[in-house]
């Protein structure tokens, strides 16, 4: 299997170069050269497995001979064993045909658990055979960082900085990952925005020499083995419903558009999605570019479903790509017109798209009278970020068509919303009861690139 960039001009990688490197060197993201297909046999074979087998089925022919089965068999086993439910991502019932996939049993309480543990584990083997280190630098929102230090803390070959945007993530999100003491793990406090934090990332792997330097290696939603990861729980939960002999919507609750790519990565490989419905908060540039064809940054708004306060979505480049037949010439000069503030789809793009994709958005009053109504209708607690699915996916679902809404976090990470709209505050599980307990360790950074490249320097050679 090999991987070419969004953008046309950067060298073509396998797997385990496509997964180390992160951001491809012309600014553009990974894709697989050809997207592999089940067959409806291969679809209606994953009813009854193991979330682990049926894991190892999907992402198998994507891995190439990076590992071999039992390899990659192993891998699989390890990063799912921390989760706190045997199902993995169990399925309830919201209400007839509408359904909430729980996406939050991993160690910190996101779906952004799937697929981190897995990379920490595919980059714990791939590092240990070659012998290499590599420094990885991300940006987060808040639950990509906890993630992503819970899943290399205590690495050997791995150093690993989080940049956050201060005072704009939740204290279990911060807490998540200041209190981790593993001498490997940074977390860094920035003054600014998220989309500060995801500047200055990609501003680092855009100096090659600080890259190759550094060894610099990427693990933010844009990295390919991310998104794969992701492919799996809407194979196994649209099966679970009849799939691939009735079709399934999914409403996703997005920002980086990495979550929902994954959706439409399962549907290339032959699953029956009938809808893709992307949910935003009051910060919609998603669903105002998908419904007018304006992409265009305007400065974020700081919302109660903070890991979604995004103005410049990474992802969405790669349904652009395809969107726009394959054609990295275009896209690169779409980046380059965003650098100047937005683009326009082209009508032919924008067709492309909406036959897949819908959208709507939820403002944070919305949100929290979804929190409280999902209480009184379903006795479910769920997180801002997944009522800002649940809202949209009550507008626009087809009665006729199952809808999957992906429940991203545990409520308990959002305490204080969830609180605030039905007066019950959530407790956390008690396997990370002791979180409020323990010292945080944790350094203010600026927003100025070279101060945060001299720190890393420091940190690493120290
Ligand atoms: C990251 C995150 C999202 C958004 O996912 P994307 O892949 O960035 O679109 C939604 N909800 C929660 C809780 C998240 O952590």
């Amino acid at each position: 299997m090999k991987y070419i960039s969004t953008r046309g001009k950067a060298p073509v990688l396998n797997f385990e170069e496509a997964m180390l490197t992160g951001l491809a060197r012309d600014g553009g993201l990974y894709l697989p050269e050809i997207i592999p297909t089940l067959s409806a046999d291969d679809i209606r074979a994953l009813n009854g497995v193991s979330y682990e087998e049926a894991a190892f089925r999907i992402m198998r022919p994507y891995i190439g001979d990076t590992f071999t089965d039992d390899e990659f068999r192993e891998i699989i086993a390890k990063s799912y064993a921390g989760f706190g439910h045997d199902s993995r991502a169990p399925l309830k019932e919201l209400a007839p045909s509408h359904f909430l996939l729980e996406l939050f049993h991993g160690p910190t309480l996101a779906f952004k658990d799937f697929a981190m543990q897995l990379i920490g584990q595919l980059f714990q083997a791939a590092l240990k055979r070659s012998g290499e280190r590599v420094t990885i630098v991300g940006a987060t929102s808040g639950d990509t960082g906890s993630a992503a230090i819970e899943a290399f803390k205590g690495l050997d070959a791995v150093d690993v900085f989080i940049l956050f945007p201060h005072g704009r993530v939740s204290e279990v999100q911060r807490r998540q990952m200041t209190t981790p003491s593993e001498a490997n793990v940074h977390a860094l406090s920035l003054t600014g925005h998220f989309d500060d934090c995801q500047a200055r990332v990609k501003d680092m792997f855009n100096d090659f020499e600080f890259r190759d330097g550094v060894r610099l290696a990427g693990v933010n939603s844009i990295n390919w083995a991310r998104v794969l990861a992701q492919v799996v729980y809407y194979f196994t939960s649209a099966v679970s419903l009849g799939a691939p002999d009735r079709k399934v919507s999914f409403t996703v609750p997005t920002g980086n558009f990495g979550d929902i790519f994954a959706g439409y990565i399962a549907r290339r490989m032959g699953l029956p999605i009938d809808k893709l419905v992307v949910a935003t908060n009051q910060n919609d540039i998603l669903h105002r570019c998908l419904t007018t064809g304006e992409y265009r940054p305007d400065g974020v708004i700081p919302s109660i479903s903070p890991s979604m306060d995004i103005q410049v979505s990474s992802n969405f480049e790669r349904a652009l790509f395809y969107a726009y037949g394959q054609d990295g010439g275009a896209i690169a000069q779409l980046m380059d017109e965003l650098k100047d503030g937005g683009f326009t789809v082209s009508q032919g793009a924008r067709q492309a798209l909406s036959e897949l994709f819908l959208s709507g958005n939820c403002s944070e009053e919305e949100t929290r009278a979804t929190i409280k109504s999902t209480l009184e209708r379903s006795v479910e607690l769920i997180c801002p970020h997944s009522a800002v699915g649940v809202k949209v996916a009550n507008d626009l679902r087809d009665p006729a068509v199952p809808m999957v809404t992906l429940a991203t976090a545990h409520p308990a990470k959002f305490p204080d919303a969830v609180e605030q709209a039905t007066g019950i505050r959530p407790g956390l599980p008690p396997r990370m009861a002791d979180l409020f307990d323990k010292d945080e360790r944790v350094t203010r950074v600026e927003n100025d690139l070279s101060e945060i490249q001299t720190l890393i320097r420091e940190r690493i050679t120290s």
